[in-house]
Protein backbone atom coordinates (compact mmCIF):
# COMPACT_ATOMS: atom_id res chain seq x y z
CA UNK A 1 0.00 0.00 0.00
CA UNK A 2 1.36 3.31 -0.59
CA UNK A 3 2.03 5.91 1.79
CA UNK A 4 -0.66 8.36 0.75
CA UNK A 5 -3.24 5.17 0.79
CA UNK A 6 -2.21 3.85 4.00
CA UNK A 7 -2.26 7.36 5.52
CA UNK A 8 -6.02 7.80 4.47
CA UNK A 9 -6.76 4.20 5.81
CA UNK A 10 -5.61 5.26 8.86
CA UNK A 11 -7.17 8.65 8.82
CA UNK A 12 -10.57 7.00 7.97
CA UNK A 13 -12.02 8.56 5.27
CA UNK A 14 -15.33 7.79 5.83
CA UNK A 15 -15.35 10.36 8.81
CA UNK A 16 -16.77 13.60 7.74
CA UNK A 17 -14.72 16.10 6.68
CA UNK A 18 -13.04 18.29 9.45
CA UNK A 19 -13.27 21.88 8.28
CA UNK A 20 -14.94 23.12 11.88
CA UNK A 21 -12.48 25.20 14.78
CA UNK A 22 -9.92 22.91 16.46
CA UNK A 23 -10.62 23.88 19.90
CA UNK A 24 -13.75 24.60 22.15
CA UNK A 25 -14.94 27.74 23.26
CA UNK A 26 -12.99 29.42 25.99
CA UNK A 27 -13.71 30.22 29.51
CA UNK A 28 -14.06 33.81 30.54
CA UNK A 29 -10.68 34.69 31.97
CA UNK A 30 -9.07 32.81 28.64
CA UNK A 31 -11.66 34.91 26.34
CA UNK A 32 -10.30 38.22 28.09
CA UNK A 33 -6.53 37.49 26.89
CA UNK A 34 -7.67 37.52 23.14
CA UNK A 35 -6.09 40.69 21.94
CA UNK A 36 -5.42 42.12 18.72
CA UNK A 37 -6.60 44.35 16.13
CA UNK A 38 -10.38 44.11 14.36
CA UNK A 39 -9.62 41.43 11.02
CA UNK A 40 -11.87 42.10 8.13
CA UNK A 41 -13.84 39.19 6.36
CA UNK A 42 -16.82 38.43 8.48
CA UNK A 43 -20.53 38.55 9.34
CA UNK A 44 -22.90 37.58 12.53
CA UNK A 45 -24.93 34.44 11.99
CA UNK A 46 -28.31 34.60 13.24
CA UNK A 47 -27.40 31.90 15.67
CA UNK A 48 -25.00 34.39 17.12
CA UNK A 49 -22.00 32.42 15.57
CA UNK A 50 -19.81 34.15 13.36
CA UNK A 51 -17.88 32.49 10.57
CA UNK A 52 -14.48 33.77 9.47
CA UNK A 53 -14.91 34.31 5.85
CA UNK A 54 -10.95 34.61 5.30
CA UNK A 55 -10.58 31.14 3.82
CA UNK A 56 -12.22 28.03 2.93
CA UNK A 57 -12.51 26.49 6.25
CA UNK A 58 -15.25 29.32 7.20
CA UNK A 59 -14.96 28.43 11.32
CA UNK A 60 -18.34 29.86 12.65
CA UNK A 61 -16.54 31.23 15.98
CA UNK A 62 -18.79 31.42 19.26
CA UNK A 63 -17.39 33.61 21.56
CA UNK A 64 -14.24 33.25 22.99
CA UNK A 65 -12.78 30.82 20.16
CA UNK A 66 -10.47 30.58 17.88
CA UNK A 67 -10.35 29.47 14.61
CA UNK A 68 -7.94 26.32 12.94
CA UNK A 69 -5.16 28.88 12.10
CA UNK A 70 -5.02 30.37 15.55
CA UNK A 71 -4.11 33.42 15.44
CA UNK A 72 -7.95 34.67 14.57
CA UNK A 73 -9.65 34.80 17.22
CA UNK A 74 -13.64 35.99 18.28
CA UNK A 75 -13.88 38.40 20.93
CA UNK A 76 -16.99 39.82 21.81
CA UNK A 77 -19.26 40.45 18.65
CA UNK A 78 -15.69 41.04 16.04
CA UNK A 79 -13.09 38.67 14.99
CA UNK A 80 -9.56 39.98 15.90
CA UNK A 81 -6.22 39.22 14.52
CA UNK A 82 -4.06 38.73 17.36
CA UNK A 83 -0.69 38.42 15.67
CA UNK A 84 -1.27 41.94 14.29
CA UNK A 85 2.47 43.88 14.59
CA UNK A 86 4.83 41.00 16.02
CA UNK A 87 7.16 38.88 13.70
CA UNK A 88 8.28 35.59 14.22
CA UNK A 89 12.15 36.78 13.10
CA UNK A 90 13.39 38.49 9.72
CA UNK A 91 15.58 36.91 7.39
CA UNK A 92 17.78 38.37 4.31
CA UNK A 93 17.29 35.75 1.78
CA UNK A 94 17.68 35.79 -1.76
CA UNK A 95 14.83 35.67 -3.52
CA UNK A 96 15.85 32.30 -5.28
CA UNK A 97 14.90 30.59 -1.71
CA UNK A 98 10.86 31.47 -2.05
CA UNK A 99 11.63 30.31 -4.77
CA UNK A 100 11.03 32.60 -6.97
CA UNK A 101 13.60 32.45 -10.27
CA UNK A 102 12.06 34.83 -13.05
CA UNK A 103 11.10 37.76 -10.30
CA UNK A 104 13.88 39.89 -9.22
CA UNK A 105 16.21 37.60 -9.68
CA UNK A 106 19.62 37.43 -7.75
CA UNK A 107 18.32 39.82 -4.91
CA UNK A 108 17.94 39.66 -1.70
CA UNK A 109 14.36 40.03 -0.03
CA UNK A 110 13.35 40.78 3.66
CA UNK A 111 11.71 37.98 4.66
CA UNK A 112 9.54 37.54 7.94
CA UNK A 113 6.42 35.70 8.85
CA UNK A 114 4.04 35.65 12.12
CA UNK A 115 2.53 32.41 13.52
CA UNK A 116 -0.42 30.10 13.06
CA UNK A 117 -1.47 28.19 9.65
CA UNK A 118 -4.90 27.69 7.80
CA UNK A 119 -3.10 24.24 6.72
CA UNK A 120 -2.98 21.57 9.01
CA UNK A 121 0.09 19.52 7.14
CA UNK A 122 1.07 16.44 8.23
CA UNK A 123 4.74 17.04 5.96
CA UNK A 124 5.40 20.75 7.35
CA UNK A 125 8.29 21.69 6.95
CA UNK A 126 8.16 24.84 9.15
CA UNK A 127 6.36 23.33 11.86
CA UNK A 128 7.85 25.60 14.74
CA UNK A 129 5.94 28.78 13.45
CA UNK A 130 3.11 27.56 11.32
CA UNK A 131 2.20 25.40 14.65
CA UNK A 132 3.10 27.43 17.04
CA UNK A 133 0.14 27.61 19.85
CA UNK A 134 1.93 30.36 21.66
CA UNK A 135 2.99 33.32 20.71
CA UNK A 136 6.39 33.25 22.83
CA UNK A 137 8.64 33.23 19.57
CA UNK A 138 6.88 36.39 18.42
CA UNK A 139 8.56 39.63 18.63
CA UNK A 140 6.81 42.38 20.51
CA UNK A 141 6.86 45.17 17.51
CA UNK A 142 7.25 45.26 14.21
CA UNK A 143 5.41 48.11 12.62
CA UNK A 144 4.84 48.39 9.19
CA UNK A 145 7.09 51.57 8.69
CA UNK A 146 9.84 50.23 10.37
CA UNK A 147 9.91 46.98 8.27
CA UNK A 148 9.63 48.99 5.07
CA UNK A 149 12.60 50.83 6.57
CA UNK A 150 14.41 47.72 7.51
CA UNK A 151 13.73 46.47 3.78
CA UNK A 152 15.66 49.76 2.47
CA UNK A 153 18.64 49.65 4.81
CA UNK A 154 19.19 46.33 3.67
CA UNK A 155 19.05 46.53 -0.12
CA UNK A 156 15.97 44.49 -0.41
CA UNK A 157 14.59 44.59 -3.23
CA UNK A 158 11.49 42.83 -1.69
CA UNK A 159 9.68 42.20 1.38
CA UNK A 160 8.64 38.58 1.44
CA UNK A 161 5.89 37.47 3.77
CA UNK A 162 6.64 33.96 4.33
CA UNK A 163 7.57 31.08 6.79
CA UNK A 164 3.56 30.70 7.45
CA UNK A 165 1.57 31.62 5.22
CA UNK A 166 0.59 35.80 4.60
CA UNK A 167 -3.24 34.72 4.23
CA UNK A 168 -3.97 34.79 8.14
CA UNK A 169 -1.95 37.80 8.73
CA UNK A 170 -3.96 39.62 5.49
CA UNK A 171 -4.46 42.92 7.57
CA UNK A 172 -0.78 43.07 8.95
CA UNK A 173 0.38 42.19 5.40
CA UNK A 174 -1.39 44.45 3.55
CA UNK A 175 -0.63 47.20 5.98
CA UNK A 176 2.87 46.81 5.27
CA UNK A 177 2.88 46.42 1.81
CA UNK A 178 1.34 49.22 0.87
CA UNK A 179 3.35 51.61 1.91
CA UNK A 180 6.23 49.14 0.68
CA UNK A 181 5.32 49.70 -2.42
CA UNK A 182 4.76 53.51 -2.22
CA UNK A 183 8.47 53.50 -1.46
CA UNK A 184 9.34 51.24 -4.46
CA UNK A 185 9.92 48.03 -2.28
CA UNK A 186 8.07 45.16 -4.15
CA UNK A 187 5.76 42.56 -1.89
CA UNK A 188 6.11 38.76 -2.38
CA UNK A 189 3.63 36.30 -0.94
CA UNK A 190 5.10 32.57 0.09
CA UNK A 191 1.47 30.86 0.60
CA UNK A 192 -1.12 27.85 0.15
CA UNK A 193 -3.18 30.11 -2.21
CA UNK A 194 -6.02 28.59 0.81
CA UNK A 195 -7.76 32.31 0.53
CA UNK A 196 -11.37 32.75 0.06
CA UNK A 197 -12.81 34.66 -2.82
CA UNK A 198 -14.10 37.44 -1.11
CA UNK A 199 -10.98 38.18 0.55
CA UNK A 200 -7.99 37.35 -2.34
CA UNK A 201 -8.66 40.77 -3.97
CA UNK A 202 -7.28 42.47 -1.49
CA UNK A 203 -4.36 40.24 -0.44
CA UNK A 204 -3.23 39.86 -3.90
CA UNK A 205 -3.60 43.46 -4.84
CA UNK A 206 -0.93 44.14 -2.20
CA UNK A 207 1.47 41.84 -4.00
CA UNK A 208 4.02 41.90 -6.86
CA UNK A 209 4.48 38.45 -7.25
CA UNK A 210 3.82 34.83 -5.78
CA UNK A 211 4.93 31.60 -4.65
CA UNK A 212 2.07 29.29 -4.91
CA UNK A 213 2.19 25.90 -3.45
CA UNK A 214 0.13 23.63 -4.93
CA UNK A 215 0.79 20.43 -2.56
CA UNK A 216 -0.84 17.79 -4.49
CA UNK A 217 -3.13 17.22 -7.40
CA UNK A 218 -5.30 14.99 -5.44
CA UNK A 219 -8.35 15.81 -3.41
CA UNK A 220 -7.33 12.84 -1.39
CA UNK A 221 -3.95 14.01 -0.34
CA UNK A 222 -5.58 17.53 0.46
CA UNK A 223 -7.95 16.11 2.77
CA UNK A 224 -5.57 13.07 4.31
CA UNK A 225 -2.43 15.14 4.90
CA UNK A 226 -3.27 18.90 5.06
CA UNK A 227 -6.99 18.54 5.86
CA UNK A 228 -8.04 20.91 3.28
CA UNK A 229 -9.43 20.60 -0.07
CA UNK A 230 -7.75 20.80 -3.40
CA UNK A 231 -10.72 22.69 -5.77
CA UNK A 232 -9.82 26.30 -3.95
CA UNK A 233 -6.55 26.51 -4.60
CA UNK A 234 -7.19 25.70 -8.23
CA UNK A 235 -9.07 28.38 -8.49
CA UNK A 236 -6.96 30.58 -6.46
CA UNK A 237 -3.80 29.85 -8.96
CA UNK A 238 -6.56 30.39 -11.95
CA UNK A 239 -7.29 33.94 -10.46
CA UNK A 240 -3.78 34.88 -9.97
CA UNK A 241 -2.59 34.06 -13.15
CA UNK A 242 -5.87 35.35 -14.79
CA UNK A 243 -7.60 38.33 -13.26
CA UNK A 244 -4.26 40.04 -11.30
CA UNK A 245 -0.97 41.46 -12.33
CA UNK A 246 1.17 39.36 -10.13
CA UNK A 247 4.10 37.38 -11.49
CA UNK A 248 3.14 33.79 -10.18
CA UNK A 249 5.46 30.82 -9.44
CA UNK A 250 4.69 27.40 -8.55
CA UNK A 251 6.06 24.99 -5.86
CA UNK A 252 5.29 21.32 -5.59
CA UNK A 253 6.91 19.52 -2.74
CA UNK A 254 7.31 15.97 -3.83
CA UNK A 255 6.70 13.19 -1.02
CA UNK A 256 8.06 9.68 -1.93
CA UNK A 257 4.47 7.72 -2.06
CA UNK A 258 2.21 10.53 -1.23
CA UNK A 259 2.09 12.78 -4.47
CA UNK A 260 5.31 11.99 -6.87
CA UNK A 261 3.76 9.18 -9.18
CA UNK A 262 4.01 9.54 -12.32
CA UNK A 263 0.60 10.04 -13.77
CA UNK A 264 -0.11 12.38 -10.75
CA UNK A 265 2.68 14.66 -11.83
CA UNK A 266 1.97 14.46 -15.74
CA UNK A 267 -1.68 15.54 -15.08
CA UNK A 268 -0.69 18.59 -12.65
CA UNK A 269 1.66 19.55 -15.21
CA UNK A 270 -0.91 18.92 -17.72
CA UNK A 271 -3.07 21.47 -15.74
CA UNK A 272 -0.65 24.35 -14.90
CA UNK A 273 0.12 24.02 -18.85
CA UNK A 274 -3.52 24.19 -20.16
CA UNK A 275 -4.70 26.45 -17.05
CA UNK A 276 -2.07 29.06 -16.35
CA UNK A 277 0.19 28.56 -19.37
CA UNK A 278 3.32 27.38 -20.63
CA UNK A 279 5.33 30.00 -19.31
CA UNK A 280 4.24 29.60 -15.07
CA UNK A 281 7.89 28.17 -13.95
CA UNK A 282 7.33 25.24 -12.06
CA UNK A 283 9.61 23.85 -8.20
CA UNK A 284 9.72 20.47 -7.80
CA UNK A 285 11.47 20.98 -4.06
CA UNK A 286 12.70 17.69 -1.86
CA UNK A 287 10.66 17.03 1.15
CA UNK A 288 12.44 16.30 4.36
CA UNK A 289 11.17 13.98 7.35
CA UNK A 290 9.61 16.29 9.21
CA UNK A 291 6.32 17.45 12.35
CA UNK A 292 4.24 14.16 11.63
CA UNK A 293 5.71 12.51 8.76
CA UNK A 294 9.14 11.51 10.18
CA UNK A 295 9.06 8.01 8.83
CA UNK A 296 9.53 8.97 5.03
CA UNK A 297 12.43 9.53 3.58
CA UNK A 298 13.33 12.21 1.74
CA UNK A 299 12.70 12.41 -1.72
CA UNK A 300 15.56 11.21 -3.81
CA UNK A 301 17.05 13.87 -6.59
CA UNK A 302 16.11 11.42 -9.08
CA UNK A 303 12.48 11.67 -8.71
CA UNK A 304 12.79 15.55 -8.84
CA UNK A 305 14.81 15.23 -12.03
CA UNK A 306 11.72 12.24 -13.36
CA UNK A 307 9.21 14.88 -12.36
CA UNK A 308 10.50 18.29 -14.18
CA UNK A 309 11.05 15.64 -17.53
CA UNK A 310 7.41 14.91 -17.25
CA UNK A 311 6.60 18.49 -16.58
CA UNK A 312 8.95 19.64 -19.55
CA UNK A 313 7.23 17.19 -22.02
CA UNK A 314 3.82 18.10 -20.97
CA UNK A 315 4.48 21.68 -22.29
CA UNK A 316 6.18 23.70 -19.32
CA UNK A 317 8.66 25.40 -20.22
CA UNK A 318 10.03 26.77 -16.89
CA UNK A 319 10.83 23.85 -14.30
CA UNK A 320 13.11 23.49 -11.56
CA UNK A 321 14.20 21.29 -9.12
CA UNK A 322 14.79 22.57 -5.09
CA UNK A 323 16.09 21.86 -1.74
CA UNK A 324 18.92 19.54 -3.80
CA UNK A 325 21.99 20.46 -5.27
CA UNK A 326 21.36 20.58 -8.90
CA UNK A 327 22.82 22.77 -11.28
CA UNK A 328 21.22 21.49 -14.04
CA UNK A 329 17.73 21.08 -12.53
CA UNK A 330 17.72 24.65 -11.06
CA UNK A 331 19.19 26.90 -14.10
CA UNK A 332 17.08 29.16 -16.58
CA UNK A 333 16.92 27.96 -20.55
CA UNK A 334 15.57 29.59 -23.03
CA UNK A 335 12.77 27.43 -23.88
CA UNK A 336 13.16 28.14 -27.89
CA UNK A 337 17.45 27.37 -28.41
CA UNK A 338 17.96 25.36 -24.96
CA UNK A 339 21.10 27.85 -24.05
CA UNK A 340 21.43 28.35 -20.06
CA UNK A 341 20.35 32.09 -19.75
CA UNK A 342 20.80 31.84 -16.04
CA UNK A 343 22.67 29.49 -14.19
CA UNK A 344 21.95 28.15 -10.56
CA UNK A 345 23.30 26.05 -7.77
CA UNK A 346 20.47 26.45 -5.04
CA UNK A 347 20.21 29.81 -4.82
CA UNK A 348 23.70 30.44 -5.60
CA UNK A 349 23.80 32.63 -9.24
CA UNK A 350 26.98 30.98 -11.06
CA UNK A 351 26.82 31.76 -14.77
CA UNK A 352 25.25 34.33 -17.01
CA UNK A 353 24.85 33.19 -20.52
CA UNK A 354 25.83 35.50 -23.16
CA UNK A 355 22.68 35.55 -25.73
CA UNK A 356 21.74 39.05 -26.20
CA UNK A 357 17.88 38.04 -27.73
CA UNK A 358 15.28 35.48 -27.21
CA UNK A 359 11.92 35.28 -24.60
CA UNK A 360 13.96 35.35 -21.73
CA UNK A 361 16.09 38.47 -22.45
CA UNK A 362 14.23 41.08 -19.79
CA UNK A 363 15.63 38.33 -17.08
CA UNK A 364 18.74 38.11 -18.31
CA UNK A 365 18.50 41.91 -18.65
CA UNK A 366 17.73 42.16 -14.74
CA UNK A 367 20.29 39.70 -13.90
CA UNK A 368 22.64 41.58 -15.81
CA UNK A 369 22.02 44.59 -13.91
CA UNK A 370 22.45 43.55 -11.36
CA UNK A 371 25.85 41.53 -11.21
CA UNK A 372 27.12 44.61 -12.84
CA UNK A 373 25.90 46.34 -9.37
CA UNK A 374 27.60 43.67 -7.45
CA UNK A 375 29.72 41.13 -8.95
CA UNK A 376 30.16 39.04 -5.58
CA UNK A 377 27.17 37.79 -6.73
CA UNK A 378 28.81 35.76 -9.19
CA UNK A 379 32.22 35.09 -7.09
CA UNK A 380 33.53 38.77 -8.29
CA UNK A 381 34.62 41.22 -10.82
CA UNK A 382 36.42 38.65 -12.95
CA UNK A 383 33.53 35.98 -13.15
CA UNK A 384 31.26 39.14 -14.08
CA UNK A 385 33.48 40.54 -16.54
CA UNK A 386 33.54 37.09 -18.47
CA UNK A 387 30.14 37.49 -18.66
CA UNK A 388 30.01 40.17 -20.72
CA UNK A 389 32.24 39.59 -23.13
S1 LIG B 1 -8.50 32.29 8.52
FE1 LIG B 1 -8.43 31.07 10.41
S2 LIG B 1 -10.32 31.54 11.50
FE2 LIG B 1 -10.58 32.26 9.39
S3 LIG B 1 -11.59 30.55 8.36
FE3 LIG B 1 -9.40 30.30 8.02
S4 LIG B 1 -8.69 28.96 9.67
FE4 LIG B 1 -10.71 29.70 10.25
Amino acid sequence: MKILEALLFVENPARPFHLEPMNKPQSAPLREAIAGVPGRYWERLADGRIPCDLCPRYCKLHDGQRGLCFVRARRGDEILLTTYGRSSGFCIDPIEKKPLNHFLPGTPALSFGTAGCNLACKFCQNWDISKARSFDRLQSEASSDAIVRAARATGSRAIAYTYNDPVIFLEYAVDVARPARERGVKNVAVTAGYISEKAREEFFSAMDAANIDLKAFTDGFYRALCSAELGPVLDTLEYVKRETKVWLEITTLLIPGCNDAPSEIAALSEWVASRLGPDVPLHFSAFHPDWKMHAVPATPRATLTRAREIAKSAGLRYVYTGNVHDEAGQSTYCHACGERVIGRNWYEITSLGARRQGPLLKLRRAMRRRVRREPWLMGGAADANRVWR
